[in-house]
């Protein structure tokens, strides 16, 4: 390893640490989550940063352009890591995604789910699937409306090949912390609903990015995606 590459890992494996304790004591400050599963988002990070985090103990990686992410998961197959797509997904790539991902988390359309579902491979696990909320009505932001949930909910859950686990959402950039927590509370009570309806298999809430982790976990994410306070700047 080039002296570089070893500063890195380093670097890497420390913020991975870092983020874990963070998660740990905002798991025990929060009133709705025990435990906080980390994807690690690796999006425009080279392959050795995934090797960096993995050899630190880290399973599950995210990614959102579809490209990048199966040349990851090609080239890291001997790892056995988790992924999951995390981006806007075309129609014509999800052949792609259903071949070689484990979760997506940004299913907001009948028609991708439908295509997610017939290009599932048989030989694989059910595609684990978690419906994008555009929960602060954000222009610049892809997700469903809060009202558009459960129809799009009933057409996953009734497909075979996928498993409805849960919701994802992104803030609209620059709010104000007491204003993210009220819209991370309102996913929680649309997660709520949604538990209450397909039972206990739906049992992610996956919210919270680098810069407002700390109010998602509170309002109850169990899942938080990662990039900056891990890998740094991206490019
Ligand atoms: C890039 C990205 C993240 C990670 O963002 P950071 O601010 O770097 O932590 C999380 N979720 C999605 C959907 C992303 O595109």
């Amino acid at each position: 390893m080039t002296k570089v590459a070893e500063n890195n890992s380093q670097t890497i494996a420390k913020n991975l640490a870092t983020v874990r304790e963070q998660l740990h004591d905002l798991a025990a400050e929060s009133s709705y989550v025990n435990e906080v599963q980390l994807v690690a988002v690796s999006k425009r990070h080279p392959i050795e940063a995934v090797q960096a985090a993995a050899a630190a103990g880290q399973r599950d990686f995210g990614e959102n352009y579809v490209q990048e992410g199966v040349a990851k998961i090609n080239a890291l197959a001997e790892l056995s890591l988790t992924w999951h797509f995390i981006g806007p997904l075309q129609s014509n790539k999800t052949r792609d995604v259903a071949e070689h991902f484990d979760w997506v988390q940004s299913v907001e359309r009948e028609k991708i789910a439908r295509r997610l579902n017939d290009q599932r491979p048989a030989h694989k696990p059910p595609l684990n699937v978690l419906l994008q909320v555009n929960i602060d009505d954000d222009d610049n932001k892809s997700g469903l409306a809060p009202a558009q949930v459960m129809a799009l909910a009933k057409f996953v859950d009734a497909c075979e090949r996928l498993q409805l686990r849960g919701l994802m959402t992104i803030l609209k950039a620059g709010t104000e912390p007491t204003q993210q927590r009220e819209s991370f509370a309102r996913m929680r009570s649309l997660f709520e609903q949604l538990q209450q309806t397909f039972g206990a298999s739906v049992d992610t809430l996956s919210m919270g990015m680098s810069g407002d982790m700390r109010q998602a976990v509170l309002e109850g994410a169990n899942m938080v995606r990662i990039g900056t306070a891990i890998f740094g700047q991206r490019e």
